[in-house]
């Protein structure tokens, strides 16, 4: 008779009229794939919302996998019934005596009536569930205000639902739903952040990370494929474009212009990405800048390193802080990565004074005076090696591999 199944509700997206079967859709399969370890469970749709009925598979399992999952925004354990009054009371009784119920545990209850022929209105549900609840637990009193408890009970039509937890998850819209983008992935904390930010935005993304051997190692790339590899735990399977940057990036160190070294690189990354980005179909570049973060992230800077490009540039931590940008790293598991120490082309042949306010003209002469720059470009971009990663796949570094190791 009675089923214990997990409510997940689903987000702001349900507003898009015609994309909402879509949507719907897209975050049904997105769940079917994760439950696939848990043959037992089973998903029933309801407008707006998804039950999980559990069968005996563990809840607090399926709710940690679960919370992260694009378009659900909360997730309630929920007990199932008949919905026919003395099943609604017992249900409750038995849901509280799984509650930790201590002398003065204060509690309400908050019924709705969504089924309208349901003989008590939710107003007379409040006190029907409330006396006996309070006869069986002597200990308990009531608080509208701010109960420890809230005992809330959802009659419908096929169904009661009784729960008193709801679960913040991550929201957003359902995987891929807005399209597909290019993120520039570094092996920092902050760009893999940026590249989650827009996945949860419902954007597919394809990574494109630049290197430079012999000046960065295979361990540094390696780092960035692992990174892209968490990003794939979220995505399904992720695409990243290796570019070697190393003949690029040097005919910039020739050019007796230190200070616009990093001014260069970054327009140079943004050329060969929306030449990738084409080739693949991707309608914008996403990175990892946040403002006045370092001296290629000032305003004046973002304005000439943008103009290398016709596409939308998506800063998704553009007015976020240092330490926002770590909490969410940690939170979606790619910050151990990122501080492992390895070097980054852009961290190589930094300048002891890069330019904070990059004059555009000259730059665009500089650029112009390097013979080749254009074919140097070219041939990044058709010597790019392409990898996909798919969800599940195990990280190839940790933390502790590193710590006997010498680096230059
Ligand atoms: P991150 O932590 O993401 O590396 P950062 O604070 O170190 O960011 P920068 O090194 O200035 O900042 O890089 C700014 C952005 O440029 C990065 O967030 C990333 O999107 C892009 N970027 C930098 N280096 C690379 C690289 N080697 N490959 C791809 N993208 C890069
Ligand atoms: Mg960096």
């Amino acid at each position: 008779m009675k089923s214990q199944m997990l409510l997940l509700r689903f987000g702001e997206f349900t507003v898009k009229g015609k994309n909402r079967n879509r949507f719907d859709k897209t975050v049904i399969d997105h769940v079917k794939s994760l439950l696939k370890p848990y043959p037992r469970a089973k998903i029933l749709k309801e407008y707006g919302r998804l039950y999980i009925d559990l069968n005996g598979e563990p809840a607090d399992e399926l709710i940690a996998i679960l919370k992260n999952v694009f378009g659900i925004v909360s997730i309630s354990p929920v007990i199932q019934t008949a919905p026919e009054l003395q099943n609604i009371i017992d249900c409750a009784l038995e849901f509280m005596s799984e509650k930790n119920i201590k002398d003065g545990t204060t509690f309400k209850v908050n019924a709705r009536r969504v089924w309208k022929e349901f003989p008590h209105s939710s107003q007379e549900m409040n006190h029907l569930l409330g006396s006996p609840i309070l006869r069986n637990f002597p200990g308990l009193k009531v608080d509208v205000r701010k109960p420890d408890i809230e005992l809330r009970v959802e009659i419908r039509q096929h169904a009661a639902y009784i729960f008193c937890e709801v679960i913040q998850a991550v929201g957003g819209f359902p995987r891929g739903t807005n399209g597909k983008a290019m993120l520039l992935l570094s092996g920092g904390i902050d760009s893999p952040v940026a590249g989650w930010s827009s996945m949860r935005r419902g954007l597919e993304i394809e990574c494109v990370h630049f290197f430079s051997f012999p000046y960065t190692s295979q361990r540094a790339k390696d780092k960035v494929i692992d990174l892209a590899r968490v990003l794939a735990g979220y995505a399904g399977e992720i695409k990243i474009h290796l570019v070697p940057f190393t003949e690029v990036q040097t005919s910039f160190t020739q050019v007796g212009q230190d200070n616009l070294i990093i001014t260069l690189m970054r327009r140079a990354m943004l050329r060969i990405a929306t030449q990738l980005a084409e080739r693949e179909g991707a309608l914008a570049l996403v990175t990892g800048d946040s403002l006045g973060q370092v001296a290629s992230q000032t305003l004046p800077s973002m304005n000439v390193i943008g103009r290398a490009t016709d596409l939308p540039l998506l800063r998704p931590l553009v007015m976020m802080d240092k330490e926002e940008i770590i909490r969410l790293a940690q939170q979606i598991g790619t910050y151990e990565l990122s501080i492992l120490p390895y070097e980054d082309c852009c961290t190589l042949f930094v300048p002891k004074s890069p330019t904070t306010n990059p004059n555009l003209r000259i730059v665009e002469k500089v650029e112009a005076s390097i013979h080749e720059l254009n074919n140097m470009i070219a041939e990044a971009v058709a010597k790019t090696e392409t990898m996909v990663l798919r969800a599940g796949e195990a990280v190839s570094l940790s933390g502790d591999q590193v710590i006997n190791e010498e680096w230059f």
